[in-house]
């Protein structure tokens, strides 16, 4: 079997801090469970303009398109706030989820026992929790035609059209019923049947395409009572479909179920490659962080995670997904905390790479 490969982009600003530490925890399962990748790294962003005078060379793009997995750290800063919108580092990034076609936008809602008190819920509707929301990403109301703001008699008028195809509306459902196959095996599709034609036929698509998942129970809710269901006792849910707009709210919103910015993965896939394995983007939900960078503030745990999803959803790994986040669960049951993660109760917080140790020795620990 060929070495699964991985491509590293750490980016700008707390990129490579963060970066650095996921090195070491990849480094620690090719020596203690002979996981080996095939790791590269390159540039993206400000540091690519820098360099080449583009946020993302073409040989860059060339190799993301040819790995079994991409994983970013972050983009941006102020430095490059004056460039020319066509060269700004988010560009680079835009660049990437385009033209590796990546429609399916993961983002998990988990919250870690040790930190249930940063929840603006009662601990006991959010501790323990662990759902997954699939945004569709390339599609709908930001990118249907005509758009625009014109103008009617004698006032404007802004449109923006909720668009969806089909076989856009199946390959996103897809890829909702494979993770759940991987997961608790229950999807919940969101959409606005009872108002929008959009709507209906996503419904209609979702539901045939359940029909080759007959493990996963299926349910359907409109996406207004599934924003406050998600408020009022979110661990009904396992894994929610939705739409880019509804995706766009919903998942910000169960994201702050549980804490910290500092603590937050993502991941996008696109189409099945040859070797089955989807195309992949991991990267934390937060980004560079120019207030904190190079001060060895930053939380690393929100890029790790993305590691671990990338184990689980691109290599097949889930048990050694779940050992990674027990490691983290451990960590902060220790009281282990960046400074992003103190409480009003104060303590001394502990470092990029001084939380990056005490993941490594809680590993350790697991063996
Ligand atoms: P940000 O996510 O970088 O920071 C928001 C706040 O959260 C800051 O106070 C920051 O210190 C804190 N924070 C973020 N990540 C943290 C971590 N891992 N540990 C501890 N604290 C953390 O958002 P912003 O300030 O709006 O944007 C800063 C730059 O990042 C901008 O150039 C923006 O365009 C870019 N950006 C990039 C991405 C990306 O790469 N995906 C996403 C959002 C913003």
């Amino acid at each position: 079997m060929t070495t699964p490969s991985l491509l590293i982009l750490p980016g700008d600003g707390i990129g490579p801090e963060v970066m650095a530490e996921v090195r070491r925890i990849i480094d620690w399962f090719g020596a203690e469970r002979g996981l080996n990748f095939d790791v590269s790294e390159d540039l993206v962003g400000g540091c690519a303009y820098d360099k080449h005078g583009t946020p993302l060379h073409d040989d860059t793009m060339a190799r993301a398109q040819e790995v079994d997995a991409v994983l970013l750290g972050a983009v941006g800063g102020p430095q490059y706030d004056a460039l020319d919108f066509s060269v700004k580092p988010e560009r680079g990034l835009l660049r990437l989820r385009k033209e590796m076609d990546l429609f399916s936008n993961l983002r998990p809602a988990q919250c870690f026992d040790a930190l249930s008190d940063f929840s603006s819920l009662k601990k006991d509707v959010v501790a323990g929790l662990d759902i997954m929301i699939v945004r569709e990403l390339t599609s709908g109301v930001y990118f249907g035609e005509p758009r625009g703001i014109f103008t009617e008699g004698n006032e404007r008028v802004g449109i923006n059209t909720q668009r969806y195809t089909e076989s856009e509306i199946a390959r996103v459902a897809r890829s909702a019923f494979e993770l759940a196959m991987k997961r608790d095996k229950k999807l919940c599709s969101m959409e606005k049947a009872n108002v929008m034609e959009s709507g209906i036929l996503w419904r209609e698509v979702v539901t045939e395409v359940g029909r080759d998942y007959p493990e996963v129970e299926l349910s359907h809710m409109y996406a207004d009572a599934g924003a406050m269901q998600l408020t009022r006792w979110p661990k009904q849910f396992d894994v929610i479909v939705t739409d880019n707009l509804f995706g766009d709210l919903l998942s910000d919103l169960a994201a702050m179920l549980t804490g910290s910015l500092g603590m937050l993965p993502s991941a996008s896939l696109g189409a099945p490659m040859e070797n089955g394995r989807p195309k992949a983007l991991y990267e934390p939900v937060h980004g560079s962080a120019p207030d904190i960078a190079g001060q060895g503030k930053a939380n690393p745990i929100a890029c790790i995670l993305s590691f671990a999803m990338a184990l689980r959803y691109s290599f097949d790994q889930g048990d050694e997904a779940t050992r990674l986040e027990a490691a983290i669960e451990r960590v902060l049951a220790d009281g282990v905390r960046t400074a992003d993660l103190m409480g009003p109760e104060g303590g001394t917080p502990v470092s990029t790479s001084g939380m990056g140790d005490a993941i490594l020795s809680a590993l350790d620990t697991s063996l």
